[in-house]
């Protein structure tokens, strides 16, 4: 009995040095945002780590350990761009059978250091969060209020990012890397546009947190929200495109909470926020005013929804013909018409295929940027160059152009053309167009 206790833990002993032998750091991923810079270790087992900062000299540093690991990675190699993580390299260990990595940061900052349990996606892993703006980010800057009408601001939020890949295709296409240059494709047609300015809640491949993608609509004080996603299911068949909105009753949990959370009330647009800080913070005039808020908001989200959905139904195919009411926890704005745009099914392989093609995703912002900027104009916002666009219909005679029609109009060749999606300036005698002008 003794004797096969002292071989079982002789055996353990063996086991637990032989594991501890070929630990390894198998892959290093960097994910810069930006309000950090998060840095993924890959490895096998679960690290046995210790850190320190050494924040007397430059470059800072911050020296990791990693006990009983080799590493397998080409430091050199990895290719990032982060404001706060100059470099990471390698450097002589404390003991042969530790590695030492080593950050060089260019700020003096309180990083966090965790290990993660491995999920479906990846195995152990030692994240590292380096505080601290990351990527350039664009503030969109309004004009002086009340002085010249304002462009509208429209929030676009790529779905997904960084350790979240979003659904994956059957040609292991990532979700997350369709969702991005969509939605860059939607801001470059919408800043293309005078009247319209576009913020991308995240510009890059990293993860934003659920709560944050709000947030940063809400600090630009977006007039409204759109989260671009594609769409998966277990079998390929579903396809085409949809477009949810808010429910009623995920906003009623989220009013409450809103309600409870003062701090949050001064983030509320439209001078409700003003209102209620005059107020003591009534909760009844809160509820009150919120309610208001979220009738308009959701009312607009479900308008700015059938007119996307309509305009994307001329260049895919359409999952489901009536916006649906969804409960995603992105959706989570009582004050800001928002909608959730699946793109598509990328679990279809067909789909999969276009929604990697350039020339589809192109399509598929035009759509979206035809229908928010139809949206604007029908829902106008006092204030806003597209409040006072009036749409005329000409019919086109011989001899017109389309220089000649924005003279006379007071329009630009541009705009005619956006709001027609024509795609060259060829016009033919007896074409119905609409003239957008102010
Ligand atoms: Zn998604």
């Amino acid at each position: 009995m003794k004797i096969v206790r002292c071989a079982l833990c002789m055996f353990a002993l063996l086991w637990s040095s032989i594991a501890v032998a070929g630990e390894a750091i198998e892959s290093v991923r960097v994910w810069p945002a930006p309000d950090k810079t998060r840095i993924v270790f890959d490895l096998a087992s679960a690290p046995e780590h210790s850190y320190f900062t050494l924040y007397d000299s430059r470059p800072y540093r911050l020296v990791i350990d990693f006990r009983g690991t080799r590493n397998q990675v080409n430091l050199d190699a990895l290719d990032f761009d982060s404001l706060m993580v100059d470099r990471i390299r390698s450097s002589s260990p404390p003991q042969a059978s530790t590695t030492r990595i080593v950050l060089e940061l260019s700020d003096k900052v309180e990083p966090t250091v965790f290990p993660l349990p491995p999920n479906e996606r990846y195995g152990h892993r030692l994240v590292v969060d380096i505080p601290g703006q990351s990527v350039t980010q664009q503030r969109v800057t309004r004009s002086a209020e009340g002085l010249t009408e304002r462009p509208v601001i429209v929030a676009i939020d790529a779905g997904h990012g960084g350790e979240d890949p979003g659904s994956i295709g059957p040609a292991g296409t990532y979700e997350k890397n369709i969702t991005l240059p969509v939605a860059q494709r939607l801001a470059d047609l919408i800043n293309a546009d005078p009247a319209m300015k576009a913020v991308l809640v995240r510009t890059g491949d990293y993860g934003v947190h659920i709560n944050q993608r709000n947030r940063v609509a809400r600090r630009e004080r977006a007039d409204m929200f759109i989260s671009i996603h594609a769409d998966a299911f277990t079998s390929p068949q579903p396809r085409g495109a949809s477009v949810w909105v808010l429910s009623r009753r995920r906003a009623n949990t989220e009013l409450g909470r809103w309600l409870e959370n003062r701090e949050q009330h001064s983030e509320l647009l439209g001078g409700a926020g003003e209102v209620l800080s005059n107020n003591g913070d009534d909760p009844y005039l809160a509820r009150t005013l919120l309610d208001m808020s979220l009738d308009s908001s959701m009312s607009g989200g479900f308008d700015a929804a059938n007119l996307l959905l309509s305009r994307l139904s001329t260049v895919t195919r359409v999952h489901r013909r009536e916006p649906q009411a969804a409960s995603f926890a992105v959706l989570n704005s009582p004050d800001i018409p928002s909608v959730l745009v699946e793109l598509g099914f990328i679990s279809n392989p067909q789909e999969e295929q276009n929604l990697r093609s350039a020339a589809h995703q192109q399509r598929l912002a035009q759509a979206l940027y035809d229908g928010t900027r139809e949206f604007f104009i029908k829902h106008p916002i006092d204030g806003t160059v597209l409040a006072n666009q009036r749409i005329r219909q000409h019919r086109v005679q011989s001899g017109d152009s389309l220089s000649v029609l924005a003279e006379r109009y007071g329009t630009s060749v541009r705009a005619i053309q956006q709001h027609n999606s024509l795609s060259n300036t060829v016009l033919r005698v007896g074409q119905m167009l609409e003239i957008p002008s102010s």
